[in-house]
């Protein structure tokens, strides 16, 4: 019989402001206390993952995609590449004053590479957590004006954060995690970013290297009203795959499993990540830290256990 699911062996990631909890909580093979992302479902050449198990054991999730076009819903006449990448990122300090370029300006500038749009769900933070999203200048002259003086207190738009919010983030949006969250992060598959502020850190003695004026070419502004990022997800319904969020790039969805959930996987393929206890999967086991692909023509799913997951796939 053909395996109608990928597991997926992840590749996790050393940074500055990475900590121990992808390792202690979510128990990923990693040393040392520094792991910032483990990069959970990702067919992109920095991290491209291996099938853990099964008859494709040990193939990259990009030779999938390739040899295979059919397990994810031929889509390539719209893709040319597996579209999305899903990471968990554990942020002990903060992360750089970043911003991605959309598909445009990332073809251009950024050798064929895809833009990124991402999207947030915060799977932990301490009550009083903040993150950085948008800015404060009026327009493009305020803005590089602001940047090249370097106001970063005036530029900079914090807002407090909660468990269990969702933050979509738009191409040409400032932003960072800060210190302390916890982070499921959504995204097209890419890898470009443009550091506009580092806290004037070193890294091996040096500071990192920022990217001004790519950072000032698209950087939007005014900036979008928070409304508009952020949105609580509130008490989540039980045993449903429950929509959080779609736009061109993906669909996110959030599932709480308390018993048994059943549902139809219709979609060209269903990215999954259990964030929270464990259950099974048609009968087969699955536990926090498990990334999996239901793939093409899966048909009816039941899950059954404690669990949370966090799920996605193309946009509508
Ligand atoms: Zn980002």
């Amino acid at each position: 019989m053909e395996d109608k699911v990928l597991f997926l062996e992840p590749v996790c990631t050393h940074n500055i402001w990475g900590g121990t909890r992808l390792r202690e909580d979510f128990g990923y093979p990693a040393e040392g206390d520094d792991i910032g992302e483990c990069w959970g479902i990702s067919a992109h050449p920095n991290g491209d993952d291996t099938v853990r198990e099964g008859q494709y054991k040990g193939q990259h999730l990009s030779e999938m995609w390739e040899k295979h076009p059919e397990l994810f819903g031929n889509l390539g006449n719209r893709y040319d590449r597996f579209p999305l990448l899903v990471k968990i990122i554990d942020a002990k300090d903060d992360l750089s004053i970043q911003v991605h370029p959309d598909d445009v300006y990332a073809r251009e500038h950024e050798n064929g590479s895809y833009g990124k749009t991402e999207c947030w769900y915060v799977l932990d933070c301490p009550e009083d957590a903040t993150l950085v999203i948008g800015h404060h200048a009026r327009d493009k002259e305020e803005l590089t004006r602001m940047i090249e003086e370097r106001r970063w207190n005036d530029f900079i738009r914090e807002i407090p954060v909660h468990k269990g919010d969702f933050i979509q983030i738009d191409p040409g949006t400032v932003h960072a995690i800060k210190g302390g969250l916890l982070i499921l992060e959504t995204q097209q598959n890419s890898d470009i970013t443009y550091r506009v502020y580092d806290y004037d850190r070193l890294s091996n003695g040096k500071p990192r290297e920022l990217h001004v004026k790519q950072s000032i070419d698209v950087i939007k502004a005014p900036a979008a009203p928070v409304s508009e990022c952020v949105k609580e997800t509130g008490e989540t319904e039980k045993n449903k795959l429950q929509k959080l969020y779609g736009c061109t790039y993906y669909q996110v969805f959030k599932l709480s499993v308390d018993g048994t959930c059943e549902f139809s996987q219709e979609f060209p393929f269903l990215n999954m990540t259990v964030t929270e206890g464990s259950g099974t999967l048609d009968g087969k086991a699955v536990k926090k830290g498990d990334h999996f692909i239901l793939l093409n023509g899966y048909g009816e799913v039941r899950l059954q256990g404690e669990m949370e997951a966090i799920a996605s796939t193309t946009g509508g």
